[in-house]
């Protein structure tokens, strides 16, 4: 746990004193749990949501030994017998098996997906036979050198009866639901989602399609969360833009607790005489994080609001972002039924340098893949720092991680790269 002095109420701390990442990661980590009901969906609904009840696979997927290739199907031990020379007996397409075994000596014409006949136990591909015909008999000649069970999916060899095919937990992505399917399940057992208040504030956002009055800015934060949130399959109550007053945002904030899991805001983090947040939180319920040092993103805060969930993320959009894909997906994750998600880190090397860095802090930047002359993957940052700078998320593939023991980066030095596919964003 971490020590009671990075708890106390001051914006003005050094960042040693100040709450590290990976003790955000803990308290977050300690703090949640799932709280989202369950219910039943078709499969063509489930992309996403995530399984609340292991799918068991209730057959076995192949459901019976089948062609892998378009061919000739014939028992192994009949070719030094034939000297690769078969009669044809019969011809099995897909979806329509024979019964009838096959008899001493002969093969069967066969595609891909239908079930191999009884007595068959390979299959020579259509492109490596000749057919033949002697005596208004038609004769394949099959050549030598296939192993036995070539060419021949067997029973099972996807999935077993019986097996976990997906376990709870999971988010169900394309290839989970197509498994799934395989086994005839038509509909799974799903969290529901989790239902999240989105607050935007401060005095100078407007909404686009709004007119924007001197210093007023574009409330593009909205629209990033937004995005976000969709990303985590939430389902999100748009509380609008709330004004830099105290009374307005306990308000607010006291309305959106009484029906959402989570209250999402961004905006007025900090203790600045505009900042209302962590005052708000402080009255109405318990902070539980703030003040983290980390760059950027400092002013991030965690509470709870009676059993609603507080994430306050800091009003610039690099910041937003950042926090969110680090602290706010995956508590979300966790409240949805799923895993505390955190990202891989891939080891880059540098294609800049950082002459210093302030220590005990950790730092992302925005990082860009690139080849250096030999080819190779490495990484460079998005020049500018300013975490108003909405073009560098843009630029980016992903962020750059810098620990906080470091006090500068030296160019073709690994670095950590945690690439935007990570938090299931998907490429450019
Ligand atoms: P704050 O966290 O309220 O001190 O805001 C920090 C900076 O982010 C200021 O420049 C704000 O104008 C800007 N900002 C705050 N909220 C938003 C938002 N929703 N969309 C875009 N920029 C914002
Ligand atoms: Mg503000």
């Amino acid at each position: 746990m971490p020590s009671s002095r990075r708890l106390i109420d001051d914006c003005f701390l050094h960042d040693k004193d100040r709450l590290r990442h990976h003790e955000a990661l803990e308290i977050l980590r300690s703090r949640v749990a799932p709280v989202t009901g369950i219910e039943t969906v078709p499969l063509a609904q489930a992309a996403g949501r995530c399984l609340a009840e292991a799918v068991v696979a209730p057959r076995d997927v192949p459901g019976a030994d089948n062609a892998a290739v378009d061919g000739y199907a014939f028992r192994h031990a009949d070719h030094a017998e034939t000297g690769g020379f078969f009669r044809l007996q019969t011809r099995i397409a897909a979806g329509h098996p024979v019964e009838t075994p096959l008899l001493p000596g002969a093969a069967a014409r066969i595609f891909t997906g239908a079930l191999m006949p009884p007595g068959a136990d390979t299959i020579a591909m259509q492109e490596d036979c000749d057919t033949h015909e002697q005596d208004g008999q038609p004769f394949v000649i099959v050549p030598q050198g296939l192993k036995p069970g070539a060419n021949r999916r067997r029973a099972g060899e996807d999935l077993k009866a019986g097996a976990e095919l997906v376990a709870p937990g999971t988010r169900l992505r394309p290839q989970d639901l197509g498994a799934i399917a395989s086994t005839g399940t038509a509909e799974v057992k799903v969290h529901a989602p989790v239902r999240v208040a989105l607050i935007s504030t401060g005095d100078e956002l407007r909404r686009p399609g709004e007119s924007l009055p001197p210093g007023g800015v574009y409330d593009s934060n909205h629209f990033l969360l937004r995005a976000l949130l969709e990303t985590m399959g939430a389902t999100i109550t748009d509380f609008g833009i709330l004004q830099d007053d105290a009374d307005v945002v306990r308000q607010a904030l006291t309305d959106a607790a009484a029906d959402h899991h989570v209250i999402l805001t961004t905006g007025g983090a900090s203790r600045g005489e505009e900042d209302h947040m962590v005052t708000a939180l402080d009255t109405l319920g318990s902070r539980h994080m703030w003040q983290l040092a980390i760059k950027p993103g400092r002013p991030m805060s965690f509470g709870q609001i009676g059993d609603c969930v507080t994430l306050g993320l800091p009003g610039n959009p690099v910041a937003a972002m950042v926090c969110f894909l680090l602290y706010v997906r995956p508590v979300l994750s966790v409240l949805g039924g799923g895993a505390f998600l955190e990202p891989q880190r891939f080891q880059v090397p540098a294609a800049f340098s950082v002459a210093s860095k302030k220590p005990d802090r950790r730092e992302f930047y925005r990082g860009i893949l690139d080849k250096d002359d030999k080819g190779r993957t490495v990484v460079r940052k998005f020049e500018r720092d300013g975490s108003g700078l909405i073009t560098g998320l843009r630029e980016a593939d992903g962020l750059i991680e810098i620990p906080e023991a470091a006090t500068g980066v030296t160019e073709g030095q690994p670095v950590d790269f945690l690439p935007f596919g990570e938090f299931g964003l998907s490429g450019r």
